[in-house]
C-alpha cells in the first residue's frame, strides 16, 4: 500500500478508511499510544497498538525507532487531535540505540547541545519547524520575483572579484598547498593554477546580476555566498543564502519599496503556509521569555510581530537623522553603548537595535549613509559625502538587508575606484556596462537566514541554517 503522509491525514476529517504511514517514533506510552512523526508536519499522528501485538515487535517501538504502519483512521476519542491511527500491523524499519541516542523526550536539549549534533535536530519539533519555515520562505522568494516578471539569473559560485572589497574571501584553488608555484617576487602565482589566475567564492552576485539587469531589465539571484569573517557573532555565518534582485530604471526609492513588498510577501506567504509551525515557535518563545524577569519580556508575541510588519510601513530615515537620534538618546547619555556614535562610522548592531526596538518600535530603512563606509559601486549623492544606499533593520536583529541605486554615470564611477584603489581595468566587464547604453539602477541583498531569524524568532543564525559553517566549525 502506497504511504500517506501524516500531514495529509490530519488535515482531513475522514475516517474509517485504510493507510500506511512511515515515520520516527516520538514517544510511546503504556505500551500502546505511538506519537509519530514523518516531518510532514509539527504534529504527531498518534498511533494504537492492539493489546496483543507480539511482544518482540513492541518491545523495538522506542522513541528514534523508524516504523511502518498499516492500520485504519478512526475517530479519536482524547482531545487534541480528531483522528488517530488503529494499528492493524507495525513493522520495524530500523530500531533505535536508545542508550545512546540524545533526543529522549524526558530531558528537552538545549539548543547549544543540540547545535553539536546538528545531524539529529531535524527530528526535533523545532528544528523541523524552522526548516519547514525556511522552505516556504525559499519558495515565496521564486514565487514572488516570478509574479513578477524577474528573471532568475545564476550568478557564479567562483569568481575573481571582491564585490564588497572587504577581502573576507575564501581562496579556491588546485595549487599545491606545500610549495606552490612563486612569482620573482615570493608572491603565488596564480597563473600556475585551475583558472589561471587567483579566484575565490563569491561574496555577493551583485555585480553579475547588474549585467543583468542591463538586459532583462529585472533579474535576481539567490545562491550561496561566502565570507570568512572571523567574528563569532549570533548573525554571521561563513557560508550563508543572498536574495539580491536588480532592478534597471530604477532609483532608491523604488528599491525600497520593492524591499518592503518583497519582506511582506515573504513573510505572509509562511504565515499562510506554515501557521501550526510558526504557531509552536510562538509558544516555545513563549515558554523561553517566562525565564525571564517582567521587565525584560517582550510585549509581542512572535505571530502578533509577524503581523505588525504586515500591516505597517517601516520608517524611513537617513543616516545623519539616526546618528542624530542617536546621539541624543537616553541610552547614550547614560552610556550604554559599547561603541561610540559619530557621524562617518558604521552604525553597529547595538545602535541599529536601538533604533528599531527602542525608539521607534518597527523596522527602520536606513538611507544616505557616508560614502567612505560604503562600497564603491554605490551612486553618490549631490552632497559629495554621502551615497544613496539603504539599510533595512529588523528588530532582534539589526541589518538584514543592505542596498543602493548604483552608480550608472561613468566618470564618477571611476573617480570613485580610483580613490579606492580599485583597479578598473581588470573589472572592465563591469564597466562595459556603463559604457554601453548605462541606466539607472538599483539593487539589494538580504541575508537569507537572518530573514529565518526574524520569521522564526530564533536568536542564533546557527539555528536557522541546516549545517553552519561558522569559524572553526564546519562538520560533515
Ligand atoms: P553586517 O554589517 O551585518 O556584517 P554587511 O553590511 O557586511 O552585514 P552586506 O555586504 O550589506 O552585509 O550584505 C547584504 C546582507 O547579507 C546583509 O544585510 C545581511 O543580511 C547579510 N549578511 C552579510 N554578511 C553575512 C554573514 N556573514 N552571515 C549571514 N548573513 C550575512
Ligand atoms: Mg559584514
Ligand atoms: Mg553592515
Ligand atoms: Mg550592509
Amino acid at each position: 500500500m502506497a504511504r500517506t503522509k501524516i500531514k495529509d491525514i490530519l488535515l482531513s476529517d475522514k475516517t474509517d478508511y485504510t493507510v500506511n504511514v512511515k515515520g520516527w517514533v516520538r514517544s510511546f506510552r503504556n505500551n500502546q499510544f505511538i506519537a509519530l512523526n514523518d516531518g510532514s508536519t509539527i504534529n504527531n499522528v498518534q498511533v494504537v497498538i492492539t493489546l496483543d501485538t507480539d511482544e518482540a515487535i513492541t518491545k523495538r517501538i522506542t522513541t528514534g525507532a523508524s516504523i511502518s504502519v498499516d492500520g485504519t483512521v478512526i475517530a479519536s476519542l482524547g482531545k487534541g487531535q480528531k483522528v488517530e491511527i488503529k494499528a492493524d500491523n507495525i513493522t520495524i524499519l530500523g530500531d533505535c540505540d536508545t542508550d545512546k541516542f540524545p533526543l529522549q523526550l524526558k530531558n528537552r536539549p538545549s539548543l547549544e547541545y543540540l547545535r553539536e549534533i546538528a545531524h539529529l535536530r531535524f527530528r526535533t519539533s523545532t528544528f523541523g519547524a524552522i526548516f519547514r519555515v525556511r522552505h516556504s520562505l525559499a519558495f515565496a522568494v521564486h514565487q514572488f520575483f516570478n509574479d513578477r516578471g524577474f528573471v532568475y539569473l545564476h550568478t557564479p559560485i567562483i569568481t575573481a572579484s571582491d564585490a564588497e572589497g572587504a577581502g573576507e574571501m575564501f581562496r579556491v584553488s588546485t595549487l599545491p598547498t606545500e610549495n606552490p608555484p612563486r612569482n620573482e617576487d615570493g608572491s603565488i602565482d596564480y597563473k600556475e593554477d585551475f583558472f589561471g589566475r587567483c579566484t575565490n567564492l563569491t561574496v555577493s552576485g551583485q555585480l553579475e546580476a547588474e549585467l543583468g539587469a542591463m538586459a532583462f531589465s529585472e533579474v535576481y539571484t539567490f545562491g550561496p555566498t561566502f565570507r570568512a569573517e572571523n567574528s563569532n557573532t549570533a548573525r554571521h555565518l561563513a557560508e550563508f543564502w543572498m536574495i539580491e534582485p536588480e532592478v534597471a530604471f530604477n532609483d532608491i526609492t523604488d528599491n525600497m519599496d520593492l524591499a518592503e513588498d518583497f519582506i511582506r510577501y515573504i513573510i505572509g506567504y509562511a504565515m499562510q503556509h506554515n501557521r501550526e509551525d510558526l504557531e509552536f515557535l510562538a509558544q516555545r518563545l513563549v515558554d523561553e521569555e517566562k525565564q525571564k524577569p517582567m521587565n525584560e519580556r517582550s510585549e509581542l508575541g512572535l505571530i502578533e510581530k509577524l503581523e505588525f510588519v504586515l500591516n505597517n510601513k517601516f520608517e524611513r530615515i537617513t543616516y545623519t537623522e539616526a546618528v542624530d537620534i542617536l546621539l541624543n538618546s537616553p541610552a547614550n547619555k547614560k552610556k550604554k553603548f559599547q561603541y561610540e556614535v559619530k557621524w562617518g562610522v558604521d552604525l553597529q548592531s547595538e545602535h541599529e537595535r536601538y533604533l528599531v526596538e527602542k525608539h521607534f518600535k518597527k523596522p527602520v530603512i536606513v538611507t544616505d549613509y557616508p560614502k567612505d563606509i560604503k562600497s564603491f559601486y554605490m551612486r553618490q549623492n549631490d552632497d559629495g559625502k554621502t551615497v544613496a544606499a539603504m539599510d533595512i533593520l529588523a528588530p532582534g536583529i539589526g541589518e538584514i538587508v543592505g542596498g543602493s541605486q548604483r552608480e550608472e554615470r561613468l566618470d564618477k564611477l571611476e573617480q570613485r575606484m580610483k580613490e579606492m584603489h580599485i583597479p578598473a581595468d581588470e573589472m572592465y566587464w563591469y564597466m562595459d556596462t556603463r559604457k554601453f547604453g548605462t541606466v539607472p539602477h538599483a539593487g539589494f541583498g538580504l541575508g537569507f537566514e537572518r530573514m529565518v531569524l526574524f520569521v522564526t524568532g530564533m536568536t542564533n543564525i546557527r539555528d536557522v541554517i541546516p549545517f553552519p559553517r561558522t569559524p572553526k566549525n564546519a562538520e560533515f
